[in-house]
């Protein structure tokens, strides 16, 4: 599928540093995980030992990858990082552990997305620092146990319902990342606007938070598209029209939604009258693969009120009729 502007989950940006947090202290929003995180390394650090295995859940471009980078750096030790779909054989994984110092981070990115045999030796690593390999094969195979540093696993993933329990269980520090508020975005377009050197206005910062679906890698695109067209403006600093303007023609509305979030809308009120419709119809019909719907799509829409799961499938709200400028059915149930 096309890239998205608005997609929390393309990393294009990623690879420039400019932009990310450093410290606890810098991390905008997320207050609660903050100030819990902030207790544990604390203890961890003043004890001298490996931080519990943390796992950070929610929707792309919340600030997991982040911090999980800002935990090692307060805890001062070594940050490894893979994702779950990397690593193909348990020899992969087992290189990894075995190469751990100490009260290392090893970071796991789409961690639900781990095969079942790499989780399998994961578990008696995360709880007991040890490895059990098979060496060899056939009548010759033998099993051997290596001892590992004490490490702290931080794992990332977009759902909670898609680890197995048995893996969801050896986290002791379980944090959910929830969708950020205005006044959040706000503090973190404009702290973006100081780094990339862009003049912009209160109302020019609130419009792009405004935006940018909940999301702190939105805000930051949305950002550098927008200090282009003020750019190609000359214009001396971003206000709240060139950001319209420019939002506009990135055809990102008024609430944020993309064209790909306007489809999915107009498909369930056009041809299935509201729903409830199943998430297997609405991803044929969209041509677009239902874990992109799931984790991408859904979650902010959910969050806004345009929608509900329900167990009979997707239904929309009349907020989300009203948005698209359409009269909501009359009689409907869930
Ligand atoms: P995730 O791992 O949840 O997909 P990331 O940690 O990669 O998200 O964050 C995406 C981008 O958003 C990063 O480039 C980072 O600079 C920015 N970002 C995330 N959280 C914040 C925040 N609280 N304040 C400022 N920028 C943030």
């Amino acid at each position: 599928s096309p890239a998205r502007l608005v997609s929390g989950a393309e990393r294009e940006d990623d690879h420039d540093p400019t932009l990310r947090p450093q410290r606890l202290a810098d991390f905008v929003g997320q207050a609660r995980a903050r100030a819990n995180l902030q207790v544990f390394i604390e203890a961890a650090r003043t004890r001298k030992e490996a931080l519990d295995h943390v796992l950070f859940v929610g929707p792309p471009g919340l600030g997991k990858t982040t911090l999980a980078q800002i935990v090692s750096r307060e805890l001062g030790v070594n940050f490894r990082a893979t994702s779950g779909p990397v690593i193909a054989k348990a020899g992969d994984l087992a290189a990894l552990l075995t190469n751990l110092e100490e009260r290392d981070v090893l970071f796991i990115d789409e961690i639900h997305r781990l095969s079942p045999a790499v989780e399998e030796i994961l578990y008696p690593a995360m709880e007991d620092f040890q490895l059990d390999l098979i060496i060899g094969e056939g009548p010759a195979a033998r099993s051997v146990r290596i001892d590992l540093a004490r490490f702290t696993l931080v794992g990332a993933t977009t759902r909670l319902g898609l680890l197995t329990t048995p893996l969801r269980d050896r986290f002791g520090i379980p944090v959910r990342l929830e969708f950020y508020e205005h006044s959040e975005l706000e503090q973190i377009v404009r702290r973006g606007a100081r780094l990339l050197g862009a003049p912009i206005t209160e109302e020019g910062a609130a419009e792009i938070a405004r935006r940018a679906r909940g999301t702190p890698r939105i805000a930051n695109r949305l950002l550098r598209r927008v200090r282009d067209f003020a750019a190609v403006e000359k214009a001396s600093e971003i206000t709240s029209a060139i950001a319209d303007r420019a939002l506009t023609a990135l055809e990102v509305d008024r609430q944020g939604l993309d064209s790909l979030d306007r489809r999915y809308l107009e498909l369930i009120a056009g041809h299935f009258g509201g729903g409830p419709v199943g998430i297997e119809t609405i991803s044929a019909a969209l041509s677009e693969p239902r874990d992109a719907i799931e984790d991408i799509v859904e979650p902010y829409l959910i969050q806004q009120g345009f929608m509900q799961r329900t167990p009979r499938g997707r239904l929309l709200t009349p907020k989300a009729f009203d948005h698209l400028g359409l009269a909501a059915p009359q009689l409907r149930s869930a």
